[in-house]
């Protein structure tokens, strides 16, 4: 089986304080604007949080690290070697809710943290995304230090010192610290080369169940279309184990709510795989790394509008149950990151907690707090495995910030 050359194998997230650089670098990287909605509508598939595959490339003849680019040609105008293409997960700046950043991250194999030189560090995102790829369990880290062409070598090397202290004792210990500048494309070789040896693609066992984390869900349809020319709901998202085929069937959980004589409860839904696009591609087949995008068979009323965003889909009968409430184990934070010196308090019974497990977030009500212990019940009802990682967010002040994680049990 001939894999689409053009189908990313790794998913790397663009994390980082806002306006540090993370756009300009996707950008840079891969010639795409993530922030562009129409670009991406251009490919069929739009992401709220912002895909662009890069192909990187080495230039035939020359030595580690000046032979990394994303160029297809070098400076004589001949070709350069593909060596893989990778997908970059954009962290919206703007986006203050943690939730949809910690999404993301449940479908990044490793990340690229930009850093600014021109600030002090860390910077409240800075820490917080940190601290959310740490408890994700991503550690598979490059740090760009970004905008080097905005100060001088003094500045450089003192900033340069912050991030070396910050992220002593974190997941991020080790990563390298690459400086660059984005928008100038200075040290882009350098980061290659660091991404290439930190953040390799990682071996998936196809013949696992297909599973795959929706992020999206649409109704491509013009208004107006006739039900002969309907197409099938599409679904948005990556794939994370085993591969999706044309012609299968496919099973969602959740799923929907469906109301049954005043009684509702959630039903998984079960459909065909009609149609498949990855790397900006039609295909037969997905797998892991980068986004896909599903054609089904569903009504498009049900898919319309992000309706799908946060569930799982997979072979029928292979996907962990749905979970209107849970007991998990948590794990606080010391303290309330981006809060100075706020710690964080026990949880209590009764308050709301916002939870992100995989792409899916939902609000919870603690039905039973005990300490390392919380019991949860949903307003949404979730689909995920025991021992699944949970992101737990509290509000505080006008925002919803994370506190803890939690281990469903
Ligand atoms: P994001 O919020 O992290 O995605 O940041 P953006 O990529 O949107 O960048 C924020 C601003 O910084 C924009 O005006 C960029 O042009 C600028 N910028 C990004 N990288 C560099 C850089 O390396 N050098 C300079 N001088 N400006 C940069
Ligand atoms: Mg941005």
């Amino acid at each position: 089986v001939t894999q689409n050359p053009q189908q990313p194998e790794v998913n790397i997230g663009l994390v980082g304080h806002v306006d540090h650089g993370k756009t300009t670098l996707v950008q840079a990287l891969s010639g795409s604007w993530t922030d562009q909605h129409s670009e991406e509508m251009k490919r069929g598939i739009s992401i709220r949080l912002g895909y662009a595959d890069a192909t990187f490339r080495k230039i035939p003849g020359a030595d580690p690290p000046e032979c990394y680019t994303v160029e297809e040609t070098d400076d004589d105008g001949n070709e350069t070697d593909v060596l893989r293409t990778v997908s970059f997960v954009d962290a919206p700046g703007h986006e203050t809710l943690m939730a949809t950043m910690l999404s993301g991250a449940a479908i990044m194999d490793g990340a690229v943290l930009v850093v600014s030189a021109t600030e002090n560090v860390p910077q409240a995102q800075t820490e917080e995304h940190l601290m959310a790829l740490d408890i994700i369990g991503i550690d598979n880290i490059v740090i760009a230090q970004n905008k080097i062409d905005l100060v001088d070598r003094d500045r450089a090397v003192e900033n340069y010192e912050q991030i070396q202290e910050f992220v002593q004792g974190t997941v991020a210990e080790d990563a390298p610290i690459v400086p660059i500048s984005a928008q100038q494309e200075v040290n882009i070789d350098l980061l290659i080369d660091a991404i290439e040896r930190e953040i390799p693609t990682p071996e998936h066992d196809e013949s696992e169940a297909a599973r795959m984390f929706t992020a999206r869900s649409f109704d491509i349809n013009r208004p107006g279309t006739t039900w002969e020319d309907l197409s099938g709901g599409v679904i948005g998202g990556s794939v994370v184990e085993g591969k999706l085929t044309e012609g299968e069937e496919l099973e969602l959980r959740p799923g929907r709510e469906v109301d049954e004589g005043g009684q509702t409860e959630w039903r998984p839904i079960t459909t065909d795989i009609r149609s498949l696009q990855a790397g900006g591609q039609m295909t037969d087949e997905v797998r892991p790394g980068g986004l896909c995008g599903v054609g089904t068979g569903l009504d498009p009323s049900l898919t319309k509008g992000d309706a799908l965003a946060g569930q799982v889909a997979g072979e029928p009968g292979t996907l962990p149950p749905t979970r209107e409430e849970f007991t998990m184990d948590v794990e606080l934070l010391n303290r309330v990151v981006g809060e100075d010196e706020e710690t964080v308090e026990e949880i209590s019974t009764g308050e709301p907690l916002m939870l992100t497990v995989g792409t899916a977030t939902t609000v919870g009500a603690v039905t039973s707090a005990r300490t390392g212990e919380a019991e949860v019940s949903l307003k949404r009802p979730v689909c995920a495995a025991d021992g699944a990682k949970i992101a737990i967010n509290r509000r505080v002040g006008a925002r919803w910030r994370l506190i803890g994680i939690g281990t469903l049990k």
